[in-house]
């Protein structure tokens, strides 16, 4: 699984998608760059969430809010004192670590022994294994999956209560460095995930700001203004795709887990009383957005939140299968009243909406839809990406991605070099560029070129070739199907159109 996600974090890169930041100077940990083809997919991404949610929503609009924000609204919000992990370090190797993280790995060590009883049983059993009845029976596959709940639970307990008794789970259970293999730890205390900066130019009159850890404080300090210019009735919801900052402690999984990530979150503002239900609808339809896309309904599944945070009175994840595992994607919240009634106490104004219909007023309640956009392009780079075995014996490597999400549309080959096909090609370029983002290409074998645009996931690729001149037809390859077709060079447009269009 290690092996998908190296192969994913190449191929990211070999074409154009993902580069490590500031890779001249060795890079930065868990920031990323996108490339010329991943800055496309990551737009396509946006539209296709920004017009299912925006344009297709008579009762949602979208905003832009500013990165900076009122430093006020981080303490009302509850991230100045509970947005924490919690840190541990290894006096030794110096090296850092999420205290739960450490625990929960170790705890998942018991499942993998007890999956490894479920393969020998297979074995030993053959055809007539019943995997149900064994693993409900099975004394040792029983034992490793209560040693393991036994950790999670004493785990949880003491995050809530009491950070020296995480420390003592560590110690107990003799946890070490996983790389030097050192015991040797510090106490285990609270790490703010939040970036802080300055604004204003001398230290004395600067004021301590920080770096949104989440867009949708942006929403809600402005849903009163976009009510009442926008004459919004409730129930009502607002959009924003925007940036967003997480000084996490444990990095890794490429852009799973970044400290500059991007996020698509909708604050949908309902009267008190019909939250569950809007959360409810609000689950349906963000899995249905998801599974319109084609990568396998058998790759997403709902995680209810049994533990709710302190602002949430239903919580559930999307999570995705991705090389390491089903993690999640997007998180669906009922917020209650939580955040606005929070804003309302520390800036000393009124944030109420009047309800002509109950001719009262009162803090509206919140369903949030909350999702990373980088990990929705990893979902689709790692559920994508395939090496296919071919019927001639050869194989080709080839990103199937949505076409409407695709980098490019289109690319465009004249056969060869010379006899007008460039000139042709160029201009069969010129009439669809207004509508497809398209590529010309007129280096290497046609074979190969085909092998490159099948890597980034171009849907269609159109040769110019000598029967062009006479006939004004070209061929057009399908991605896969890498069938070729012959065509009218006028009907082109709406071939492509009708493939690639949301
Ligand atoms: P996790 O438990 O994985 O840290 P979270 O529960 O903290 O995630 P939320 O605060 O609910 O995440 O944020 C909403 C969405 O933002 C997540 O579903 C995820 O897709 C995305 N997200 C959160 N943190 C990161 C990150 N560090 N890098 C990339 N995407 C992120």
């Amino acid at each position: 699984q290690e092996d998908v996600l190296k192969r994913v974090v190449a191929h990211a890169k070999e074409y154009g998608f993902v580069f490590p930041s500031s890779e001249v100077y060795d890079g930065l940990s868990a920031i990323y760059d996108y490339g010329q083809n991943g800055a496309e997919l990551k737009n396509n991404i946006k539209q296709y969430w920004w017009k299912s949610m925006v344009q297709l929503n008579e009762n949602i609009v979208g905003i832009d809010s500013a990165i900076f924000m009122h430093p006020t609204i981080w303490k009302a919000s509850g991230h100045v004192d509970a947005f924490n992990d919690p840190l541990i370090d290894n006096k030794d190797s110096k090296k850092r670590f999420r205290a739960d993280v450490l625990v929960e790995d170790f705890a998942e060590k018991f499942e993998d022994k007890a999956k490894k009883e479920i393969e020998k049983a297979k074995k030993r059993f053959g055809e007539a294994f019943d995997l149900e009845k064994f693993e409900t029976t099975d004394a040792k596959v029983l034992e490793y999956r209560k040693k393991k709940a036994d950790i999670l639970k004493k785990l949880a307990k003491s995050l809530e209560t009491n950070l020296a008794d995480t420390k003592a789970l560590i110690e107990e259970l003799g946890i070490s460095d996983p790389e030097t293999g050192s015991k040797n730890w510090t106490e285990v205390r609270q790490f703010n995930l939040m970036f802080g900066t300055k604004l204003g130019s001398t230290t004395d009159s600067a004021t301590d700001l920080y770096l949104r850890p989440e867009t949708a404080q942006g929403i809600f300090v402005n849903y009163l203004n976009v009510q009442k210019t926008g004459r919004k009735k409730l129930p009502f919801g607002i959009a924003q795709i925007g940036k967003a900052f997480r000084n996490e402690i444990v990095a890794r999984q490429f852009i799973f887990r970044m400290r500059e990530f991007e996020q698509m979150e909708m604050q949908f503002f309902v009267p008190p009383g019909t939250e569950l239900s809007h959360f409810e609808e609000w689950k349906e339809k963000r899995l249905n957005w998801h599974l319109a896309l084609g990568l396998g309904k058998d790759n997403y599944r709902f995680h209810d939140h049994e533990k709710l945070a302190h602002y949430a009175n239903a919580a559930t994840d999307i999570e995705f299968k991705f090389p390491f595992g089903f993690k999640e994607l997007e998180g669906i919240h009922s917020r209650t009243n939580f955040d606005l009634s929070a804003h309302e106490k520390y800036s000393g104004k009124k944030l109420q909406y009047f309800d002509p219909e109950q001719n009262k007023s009162y803090v509206p309640y919140v369903v949030e839809t909350s999702i990373g956009l980088d990990r929705m392009f990893l979902a689709l780079l790692s559920n994508c990406l395939k090496d296919e075995e071919l019927e001639d014996g050869t194989s080709r490597v080839v990103l199937s991605l949505p076409p409407a999400l695709a980098p490019i549309k289109v690319a465009i080959f004249p056969l060869i070099k010379k006899d007008g096909l460039p000139e042709y090609a160029e201009k069969i370029f010129n009439d669809l560029k207004y509508d497809f983002n398209v590529m010309y290409e007129d280096k290497d074998a046609i074979g190969k070129r085909y092998r490159r645009q099948d890597a980034i996931g171009t849907p269609f690729c159109v040769t110019v070739d000598h029967d062009t001149l006479s006939n004004h037809t070209v061929t057009i390859r399908d991605r896969d199907t890498m069938k070729q077709e012959r065509v009218s060079v006028d009907s082109l447009n709406k071939i492509i159109n009708d493939k690639v269009n949301f």
